[in-house]
């Protein structure tokens, strides 16, 4: 089998899009009497500076000779590719590998190429050991993911989907004409199974993207056949060709294991604590705590949860110091941009000034560690009160909406969480 790995070829200006390149590459196959088994879209590292979007990369398993194929992906990544900005640094690289058995060493960069920062340099020492052919374009970058690509079916073991129907591509850059009530209506009868593709609150179809370039929407989902389906359903202006892809979307892959103390910028994680600060909402709207070691360690991380994130700041805003947590995001800048957040426990009461036996007013506080005295009667009391605590927060896991998510991140509804969930849609 031969697998073609692609990546880096878009401009956030200019607006391609390596998926479009992949599927054009795929047809290009097939005229020439190559048979695709699987176009894969894989979405690495979230927190790659480099990126122009989502940070995917592209692979095509097909029979093509391994010499031919890399001649087609040059002949068709050459006139599509935005060489010209300065941030895109396109690859291909082509394995004459079995896409389920590539070596141990190539399974292990998808790996860390989805949860770690990694080097062109090991990338390319990589290839060469393995013999893989390779061609990269202004430093030729995109080998990392397009390397990264070509071990993904080996690495991975949760796959969803994704049908994407492109544009014309005469009419990149132009408003994009689908038709909002179809996509509604058709979104409703899919879900749960296709996720994403709206979202109810904020009367958004998260599957037409606002960026220029050529995909007119993207339908997710765990069922090939149902994204398609729902796409069948969407009226829009023409669609010029459209390909499901196998993809690592939805799926979490990028979360690590963390700890407190030891949590590194550039990559995602879960990690337990408990809320050390009431929330606080800072100027943009951005919605910060920190949360605290909960074995009672110095550790600490500042969570945040961005305006973007709408309605899942009310969810944040409602914790309270003493929650016991576990949180999940990507941490940059000593902060960790939470994507979704479970409550293990909440704290129940607290502490307030306690009332007055004789006189039933309340008791002012009488200084530090001095307890509480009563102005009207000179009653003096050593404890606070406990009053209990309204909550509206419950145990579980709580997300940021559709037009929050991550590509990588999985939503609530796809199940499999280790406690209650309160899915957003
Ligand atoms: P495109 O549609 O072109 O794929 P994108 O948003 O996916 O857009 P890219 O333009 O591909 O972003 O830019 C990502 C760049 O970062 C690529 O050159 C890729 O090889 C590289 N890259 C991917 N993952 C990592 C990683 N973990 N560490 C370092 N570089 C990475």
């Amino acid at each position: 089998m031969t697998i073609i790995g692609l990546d880096d070829t878009d401009s956030r200006e200019r607006g391609m899009c390596t998926t479009y390149l992949a599927t054009r590459l795929a047809e290009a196959v097939e005229v020439e009497g190559g048979t695709v088994d699987r176009r894969l879209l894989i979405r690495l590292n979230p927190a790659v500076e480099h990126k122009t979007r989502g940070n995917a990369a592209l692979a095509v398993h097909t029979d093509l000779d391994p010499a031919r194929a890399l001649e087609l992906a040059v002949a068709e990544l050459e006139p599509l590719a935005e060489v010209e900005d300065p941030r895109t640094s396109p690859g291909v690289v082509v394995a004459d590998d079995e896409p389920a058995d590539v070596p141990d060493a190539i399974a292990d960069f998808t790996g860390r190429a989805i949860r770690d920062l990694l080097e062109p340099a090991e990338a390319l020492e990589l290839l060469e050991d393995a013999g893989y052919r390779h061609r990269g374009w202004a430093g030729g970058r995109g080998r990392i993911g397009a390397l990264a690509a070509v071990g993904a079916w080996t690495a991975l073991d949760e796959w969803t989907y994704e049908h994407i129907a492109y544009r014309a591509f005469d009419r990149c850059g132009t408003p994009r004409d689908v038709d909002e009530g179809s996509v509604f209506e058709a979104a409703e009868r899919a879900y749960p199974v296709a996720w994403d593709t709206v979202d109810r609150v904020e009367r958004q179809a998260v599957c037409v993207p606002n960026a220029p370039g050529p995909i007119l929407y993207g339908i997710r989902g765990d069922d090939a056949g149902v994204v398609s389906a729902l796409a069948g359903r969407i009226e829009s202006e023409p669609v010029e060709r459209a390909a499901t892809f196998l993809t690592n979307q939805g799926t979490d892959v990028h979360l690590r294991e963390g700890a407190l103390g030891d949590l590194r910028d550039g990559r995602a994680y879960r990690v337990d604590g408990t809320v050390a600060s009431d929330p606080e909402t800072r100027r943009g709207g951005h919605v910060f705590f920190e949360l605290a070691d909960s074995d009672g360690g110095d550790a600490r991380i500042d969570c945040v949860a961005f305006e973007p994130t709408k309605r899942f700041r009310d969810r944040v805003r409602s914790l309270r110091a003493g929650d016991e947590l576990t949180v999940c995001g990507e941490v940059g800048g000593g902060t960790l941009k939470l994507e979704k957040f479970a409550v293990r426990s909440l704290r129940r009461t607290e502490e307030a000034n306690p009332t007055c036996p004789a006189c039933g007013r309340s008791m002012a506080s009488a200084g530090r560690e001095q307890g509480y005295r009563c102005r009207d009667c000179g009653t003096s009391r050593s404890d606070p009160a406990t009053v209990d605590l309204d909550r509206d927060l419950d145990v579980g896991w709580y997300e940021v909406p559709p037009c929050a998510r991550r590509h990588v991140a999985k939503p609530l509804v796809r199940g499999g969480f280790d406690a209650p969930v309160h899915p957003e849609r």
